[in-house]
């Protein structure tokens, strides 16, 4: 079977990277990306042991959500507002905190739903018009306004390299993830968590430190643009 191969393949990546850097494999958790992938790929990745998957839109995250409540659901996408209730209590980790008035509903959502929740902070790294997420420059008063705002476990950092043909032309960017974490965690924010690299360049991200890799075409198949 096709996933199971590309399963194999992706986790044997992971673990030659980890090792090539020094790290344990088993410190990457390997995020399968099912957005445009139906709930029988997800029965069979399951199946298959993994437990981890990414939905970046709510609306087509919803059938493959109820169908499997016992998986960990990650929400990778850009996160409106209007959504923040459904996503807090369907999903174990949102990866795309990127703006100060998500964190606001999000801190309300939590207060009126006594409900605390964890979430990374993405950072456009690479400053791409296309891609969410905050200046690095903005980094540091995000994060102060963030230790206001208890609902929100801030437990690291994401980011979305730009596009590239040779996945070691965005080295650079997962390493600068990888040193605002060293220089914007504290003893109260340890931000254990970077989740970066995805099927073009996740080798890359695992050299530099992701421990979290979000993985949709290398498993599924699917190619898109
Ligand atoms: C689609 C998507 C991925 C996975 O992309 P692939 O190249 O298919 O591995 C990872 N992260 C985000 C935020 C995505 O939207």
């Amino acid at each position: 079977m096709m996933l199971e191969q590309n399963l194999q393949r992706v986790r044997k990546e992971i673990a030659a990277a980890a090792r090539r850097s020094g790290r344990d494999p088993g410190d990457v958790r390997l995020v399968a990306v099912t957005k445009t992938v139906g709930v029988e790929s997800v029965r069979q990745a399951a199946a298959l042991g993994l437990k981890d998957f990414g939905e970046n839109r709510l609306q087509e995250a919803r059938e493959k959500v109820a169908a499997f409540p016992e998986l960990c659901w990650h929400f990778i996408g850009r996160l409106q507002s209007n959504k923040v209730k459904d996503v807090i209590t369907h999903f174990t980790l949102i990866h795309s905190l990127d703006r100060f008035s998500l964190a606001e509903e999000l801190q309300r959502c939590g207060d009126r739903l006594d409900l605390e929740f964890a979430a990374l902070v993405q950072v456009n790294v690479a400053g791409e018009d296309s891609k969410s997420g905050l200046d690095p420059s903005e980094l540091p008063d995000f994060l102060d306004a963030l230790r206001r705002m208890p609902r929100i476990k801030v437990e690291g950092l994401m980011t979305m390299a730009p596009w590239a043909d040779d996945p070691e032309e965005v080295r650079p960017v997962f390493r600068q993830l990888w040193e605002l974490r060293r220089k914007y965690r504290s003893p109260e924010m340890n931000l254990p968590h970077l989740s970066m690299g995805m099927t073009g360049d996740f080798a890359v991200a695992v050299e530099e430190g992701a421990t979290m890799v979000r993985i949709g075409s290398a498993l599924f198949g699917v190619r898109r643009g």
